[in-house]
């Protein structure tokens, strides 16, 4: 299957180790050679303007999605190839995932967990059956990791969750790691219930 359109997920903060945003430009750069159109939160700051920039820089297409209320405080990335203006959160979340090949998760605060894990509650439930990538750079996801693991100890979630997520290291395994995923099928809602 040719990956055609992948969702980012990355962090606002200009704060973050600048390896973070690094990582968010190499992943934008790759994501463009590969003719893959990158869907996101839209913003200028931090990992997300440096994924902006990384795609633009290859002459990649990137589509972002923010809500009114933020691209009226200029919050927005001012280059992108599309910038879809919705009202709220949760349209922005429900039009970003809309129609993706895939999900990636980049180091991030909580509106980038918010979105990973309504993702993975998405594929659940069936709703969203597209890999789910979580690039643990610097280890960030260690302890995310953990939780999910617990849950699962726990018998909140059991072992076949498990195959909702992929853990890559580096935004080079991305590519790899979307073509590699195990295939979930909507029918795999009764997995929902453990
Ligand atoms: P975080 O990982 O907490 O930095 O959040 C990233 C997500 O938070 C984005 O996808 C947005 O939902 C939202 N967000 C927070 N701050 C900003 C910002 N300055 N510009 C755009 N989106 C932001």
């Amino acid at each position: 299957m040719k990956i055609k359109r992948v969702c980012v997920y990355c962090a606002s903060s200009r704060r973050c180790d600048g390896a973070y945003h690094d990582s968010a430009e190499r992943l934008g750069r790759i994501l463009a050679r590969a003719e893959i159109t990158v869907v996101f939160g839209g913003g200028r700051s931090g990992s997300m303007g440096r994924l902006a920039d990384g795609v633009l820089a290859e002459g990649g297409r990137i589509i972002g999605v923010i809500p009114h209320f933020m691209n009226d405080l200029e919050w927005a990335h001012p280059g992108l190839s599309e910038l879809v203006l919705v009202h709220d959160m949760h349209e922005r979340k429900r039009l970003m995932i809309q129609e993706v090949d895939a999900v990636v998760a980049l180091p991030g605060g909580c509106g980038t967990f918010e979105e990973l894990f309504e993702a993975m509650a998405w594929k659940r439930l069936g709703l969203f059956c597209g890999p789910i990538v979580i690039v643990n750079s610097r280890g960030y996801y260690r302890a995310g990791l953990e939780l999910l693991e617990g849950a699962i100890a726990q018998n909140f979630m059991d072992e076949r969750h498990r195959l909702l997520w992929s853990v890559v290291e580096e935004p080079e395994q991305v590519l790899d790691a979307i073509e590699t995923a195990p295939v979930w099928e909507s029918g795999n809602r009764e997995f929902a219930v453990p």
